[in-house]
């Protein structure tokens, strides 16, 4: 019985991509068409992985970030700063025959090079890319202004459809309207640090209005260190117990 229990535990590893070790154990999900990998790299970064398809989000961190990960299908960037869009990166990766879908800010702000394969998308319009349903969701600081470093209109947050699961990237925003009113969202990424986004009590409050299945705390590096992503869990779960409260390992280096 044990043989076979440890015999299983092998085979099954087998199926499971080889990633480089300071990057943590990717999650798998379920979905209508195959299993869903989300592999947290740092900070803003991970990588999806489903139908064959690999989906960047927001790459940063040099090739050695991605060790053993597929070079990306398809790669999402929320915003302008460097911790989302990083030309150094894109061009340490082999990211030639991959559409890059981005805020017209960005677009605007790429090398030349990458020009002729980046789908703009503008807040509140949707596109799909590879087969996958991808709508841009606004991302802003509250209150609204126009100095803010997160202005409304400039970035995006992102809802991708993978089989039927609906996945939200929010990027660097707080508890907006918009975020607080999304429907039927499976697995959320929602950022918490000061002074950039909000911190977890918002985060928290905005999590408990939208109830995600899935949250992940990411982009939680502040200006004074990480971002108390405990509390974040246990404010979530002590008013709702059925968010499932991902804590992942988002800063490796630390
Ligand atoms: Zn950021």
């Amino acid at each position: 019985m044990k043989l076979k229990l440890i015999f299983a535990a092998l085979f099954g590893l087998t199926f499971l991509p080889s990633y480089a070790q300071q990057q943590a154990a990717p999650d798998q999900i379920e979905t209508k068409k195959g299993p869903l990998l989300i592999q947290p790299v740092q900070h803003a970064s991970l990588v999806l992985t489903w139908d064959g398809k690999t989906i960047y989000v927001d790459p940063t961190g040099g090739a050695t970030a991605y060790a053993g990960i597929a070079e990306p299908d398809l790669i999402l960037i929320t915003d302008i700063h460097g911790d989302h869009m990083d030309p150094k990166t894109l061009d340490a990766l082999k990211t030639d025959d991959a559409v890059l879908v981005a805020p017209q800010a960005v677009a605007d702000q790429l090398p030349a090079k990458y020009k002729k394969q980046v789908v703009v998308l503008d807040n509140g319009k949707s596109a799909t890319q590879l087969g996958i349903p991808i709508s841009a969701i606004p991302m802003y600081n509250l209150p609204e202004t126009t100095d803010a470093m997160h202005p409304k209109g400039r970035g995006n947050g992102y809802i991708l459809d993978l089989g039927g699961k609906r996945i939200y990237i929010a990027g660097d925003t707080e508890g907006t309207p918009e975020m607080r009113n999304l429907k039927n969202i499976d697995v959320a990424f929602v950022p918490m640090n000061l002074p950039y986004t909000m911190d977890v009590e918002q985060a928290a409050s905005a999590v408990l209005d939208f109830k995600p299945k899935v949250v992940y705390p990411y982009h939680y590096r502040g200006q004074s260190g990480l971002s108390d992503i405990a509390t974040f869990k246990k404010l979530v779960n002590d008013k709702n117990k059925s968010i499932d409260v991902r804590l992942r390992a988002w800063y490796p280096e630390q």
